[in-house]
Formats: structure tokens, sequence, C-alpha cells
């Protein structure tokens, strides 16, 4: 250990050469769970008193552990939200694991800060921010989510002293992501769940659910969470309206973007976002369909100083940090130490430039365009709803809950694709998600064929 001898250049051959081999695969294997039993019979002891050797172990994971699990990046991966990362992404990530950063402080991370702040001012002109607006990557949608509501919640009580020993309450769609609802349980909070005519909250619908409140109950609201492209069914709220509602209430509009976010940067879907440019803070998760590795989420504020009020740590080994004006990413969400996680997404966005990611993301909505018409044209399978962004939801037509189940297990294990069922009003449906550019119509092709 601690010494880059013989034996650690072979362990270097070995492992780059692994890394490389498999950012090379087109397409990847699929993959499958196994047990936890037959994980231990397959591998044995890895942690030992003697250690096993990094090429031993690095074996075991090529020959058993790998193939247990699935590869997001595979194009059949049609399941939740996959994620494509660029080979210039992934390769980057080797870099920032090598170089010892530490993301959280300008003092230590400057350099690697400056260029993940490239990064979030390109999203943050993408959703029309002012200058002024910044933020942080944070390890997922998740966490940027639960940090802007702090925020949020923070500054509320700062502008309305009263709200101080309130229980307090956002307001979101019947859509909106589960992780807006975890987090106002870890904040002690509620959630008033406002459900639409079809999937997209109103500025109508907002301001009649609040109408409908009883007094008490809207002297908890402090923010609305609006959803830029629902998980389950790719729909957009009514931005617009619903920020003309929050201004009209002092309240904070944050956009939950984790997944549709990524479609700010292709033309053709740019104008249903309209009204974001009203985000007090606002998430996009680019290891989701910005060809980022995992773990990268952008958390963007309006006024960066309110999150920085919510959220910076003191203490007097900290002071020393947090006192200069510096922009430190510790400041804007609950963390301290952390990744620059930021960087390979930046890399592969420096290195390719933005036209090619609206052109990677015009792809995958073109080709959701496609598999609906395939949809439409095929006889024993039909559209739920309309496709929206990228995700498509569709039933077999004579099947039930245990035929799609037994169906999406029977296909996982054949290696033909990770497509899982989901469900819209009751019903249980199958739903393609679409965010690998290497996804062609023949791909979504062969999964149909099998529902025949
Ligand atoms: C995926 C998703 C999240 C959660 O993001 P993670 O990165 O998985 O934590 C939140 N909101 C929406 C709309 C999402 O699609």
């Amino acid at each position: 250990m601690f010494r880059f001898d013989a034996s650690t250049e072979a362990l270097a051959e070995a492992v780059i050469t692994y890394a490389i081999e498999r950012t090379r695969l087109d397409p990847p294997p699929l993959d499958g769970p196994r047990s936890a039993a037959e994980l231990r019979a397959a591998v044995g002891s890895t942690i030992t008193e003697q250690g096993i050797g990094g090429l031993e172990a690095l074996r075991l994971f090529a020959d058993v552990l790998a193939p247990a699990s699935i590869s997001v990046d595979h194009p059949r991966y049609l399941a939740f939200v996959g994620t494509a990362p660029t080979e210039a992404a992934i390769l980057f990530d080797l870099v920032v694991g090598a170089s010892s950063l530490y993301g959280g402080s300008w003092l230590e991370g400057a350099g690697a800060v400056f260029a993940e702040n490239e990064a979030l001012r390109w999203l943050a002109d993408l959703a029309g921010l002012p200058p002024t607006a910044g933020g942080v990557f944070v390890a997922g949608g998740s966490a940027g989510n639960l940090s802007a509501r702090v925020a949020a919640r923070h500054h509320a009580r700062m502008v309305r002293p009263e709200l101080a020993e309130r229980r307090l309450t956002v307001i979101a769609s019947s859509g909106a992501h589960s992780s807006i609802t975890s987090a106002s349980k870890v904040m002690d909070g509620d959630v008033v769940k406002v459900s639409t005519a079809t999937g997209r909250l109103t500025g109508g619908e907002l301001e009649q659910a609040v109408a409908d409140l009883a007094p008490a109950a809207l002297d908890r609201v402090y923010a609305v969470v609006a959803t830029a492209g629902t998980t389950n069914e790719g729909i957009i709220d009514d931005l617009a309206g619903i920020a003309e509602v929050c201004g009209a209430h002092g309240w904070w509009l944050h956009v939950d973007a984790a997944y549709g976010g990524a479609a700010l940067a292709a033309p053709s879907a740019r104008p249903r976002f309209a009204g974001i440019e009203h985000a007090d803070s606002f998430v996009v998760d680019p290891h989701k369909w910005l060809f980022a590795p995992y773990d990268c989420a952008a958390l963007l504020y309006r006024d960066p100083a309110i999150a920085r009020a919510a959220h910076t740590q003191h203490a007097a080994y900290l002071d020393v940090l947090t006192g200069g004006g510096d922009w430190n990413p510790s400041d804007y969400a609950y963390h301290l130490t952390r990744r620059v996680r930021g960087l390979p997404f930046w890399f592969s966005l420096a290195t390719h430039g933005t036209a090619a990611y609206g052109d990677a993301i015009e792809a995958t909505l073109a080709l959701t365009v496609e598999v609906g018409e395939l949809i439409r044209a095929t006889p024993f399978v039909e559209l739920v709803i309309e496709p929206s962004l990228s995700v498509v939801l569709f039933r077999r037509l004579g099947w039930g809950p245990d035929d799609y189940a037994s169906w999406s297990d029977a296909v996982l294990s054949s290696g033909l694709t990770l497509t899982v069922p989901t469900a819209h009003a009751g019903e249980t449906c199958l739903r393609f998600c679409f965010v690998n550019p290497r996804t062609t119509l023949d791909d979504v092709r062969m999964i149909i064929d099998s529902l025949a």
C-alpha cells in the first residue's frame, strides 16, 4: 500500500484495460441480479486478513459481481430512468478518482469547482435564470429537492417570522416524485397533493386547490413544487401558470426537472418549459438524460445567498473557509465533503459542445415519437396515454398484472430488456423511458415482438 511499485503497475494496467474494454462494449451485456447466497458461493471470502490481491479482486468483480449488476447504459434498459454516459464522461470519471479532489470549498477545489460552475451556468442559462444564479452538484434529484426546500423554508421563516413555530406545507401535483413526500417526512412537514385532470398541474387547478384550503392550512404553505417531466409519464406542469400563483402568494417556486430538465437543451421541447425562468430553485439530473455517470444532479438557485444562509455549516475549523466570500459548494446543500461529481459532465460538455447534447436529446425525442407510431400500428398493444417527453405508457391487450410481471422477468433473464410494469389510473401497464441515444427503433421492435 501507498507505493507505486511493480505490482501497482500491473494492477494499473489491468484496471485501466478493464475500464477501457467496458467503455468500448457496444452494447454491454444487460446482466441481471443473483441472490446473495449465490454470490457468496461464487466469490467466497473477499475481505481477509492478508488480502486476496488486486488482480484476484478485479477478476471476481469482472467474472461474478459485474455480471450480477445490470448495465443501465444498455440500449434496451428502458425501465425507471436509465442513463447513458458519454465515453468522454466515463473516462474523465477515472481522472476525477485519480486526482484526490475535494469539492466542498474554493480553497481546496478552486479549479475543479470553477469547471463545475461552468456546467451549472449552461444549465442555468437553458432555464433562463439570471446571471447571479448558482448552485451545486449533489448526489441525486432527491438530495436536490430536499436541499432546495430547506433553503425555501429558511427564507420563508426569515420573511414571515410567524412561520417559525409552524409545521409547514408544500403544494405539489399528484404526479410529483416520491422524493417530495420523502423530503417532507425528513423536514417534519406536509405535502398537499393536487390532483389534475390530465396529469399536468395548471395554474388554474393550483389556484382552485388553494381556494379550497382552510385558512389555517393556507397559513402553513411556503412553497410549490412543480414537476417538469413527471417520472412515470413525462408530463410537464404549467410552469408559467404555477409561477403566477406563487408570485401572488409570495411562495417559493421549486421546479423538479430531475428527469425532464434535459429537454431544455432540445429546441423542439424548450417551449413546453415556459415559465421555468421564474423558478426560485430547480433540479436536473445529468445522470439521467444528460449523459453523465452516477451520481450527478444539478441544483440551482435564483438567489444563492438564500441557500448559503440556510446550509452553511459553522465550526471553529471551518470558519477559515466560510468567512471569506469564496464560492464554497458545501454551502448550497445538505452536505459538507463532496466529490466533484459535476466534472465528468463538464468534461463531456467541453469535449463535444452543447450542440451535440441538443442533437442527442432531440434524437431520443424523435425515437419516442416513432415508438408511439409503432405501437399504434401493432394490433396487440395500445398506447395508454400520448407519449410525453421520452416516456411511453402502453398496454398489452388482454394482459393483467401477473402476465406483465412474468414477461418482464423472462425478458430480463433472456438478456433482451429491462422493461418493468407500472400503473396508470389504477391499470397495470408497461412503460418505456428513453434516455439512451444508442437505443434504436429495432431495439424497441424486438421488445414489442416479444409481447405478441
Ligand atoms: C428521478 C427523479 C427524482 C429523484 O432523483 P434521484 O437522482 O433518483 O435522487 C426526483 N424527481 C423526479 C421528477 C425524478 O424523475
